[in-house]
């Protein structure tokens, strides 16, 4: 991905996600971008408050839709409080996703669709992040 536009996409999430942490009392160390290495989520919480977020589509290398992006980094900012996905994680998610909405920060809808892009899945079918797993680590190392 064009250096530019990452660090484009990284300071607006960077700036959205201190807006929403803020509104919520949540404490993250970074926002960082996913290694394009990594294929199998769109996001992960770290228990050390480390954030990441896939910017790019893992077939076709292209960026997501910023919304996209937003569902995901509001998926891993609930786990900020509910570090599982459990009935109480998807009710936070949820809450935060409609108040990103009412905020202007979450638009599904508005952005213009030059080309094509899937939406993200449904919560439920998203490779599970498990940042205590020895294994995963690696992936880093
Ligand atoms: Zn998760």
């Amino acid at each position: 991905m064009d250096p530019l536009l990452r660090s484009e996409l990284m300071a607006l999430l960077s700036r959205d996600a201190a807006v929403i942490a803020t509104r919520f009392g949540l404490r993250y160390r970074v926002i960082e971008a996913e290694s394009p290495r990594v294929k199998r989520r769109y996001g992960v919480c770290f228990r050390d408050g480390t954030i990441r977020i896939r910017l790019a589509h893992v077939v076709t290398g292209k960026p997501l839709r910023y919304s996209s992006l937003v569902a995901t980094l509001c998926h891993e900012l609930a786990h900020l409080r509910h570090f599982n996905h459990g009935v109480r994680f998807r009710r936070f998610n949820q809450h935060l996703l409609e108040w990103a909405r009412q905020a202007g920060i979450y638009r599904p809808h508005a952005e213009p669709s030059p080309r094509p892009s899937r939406p993200p899945p449904p919560l439920g079918s998203r490779p599970t992040p498990q940042p205590a797993a020895p294994r995963q680590l690696t992936l880093f190392g």
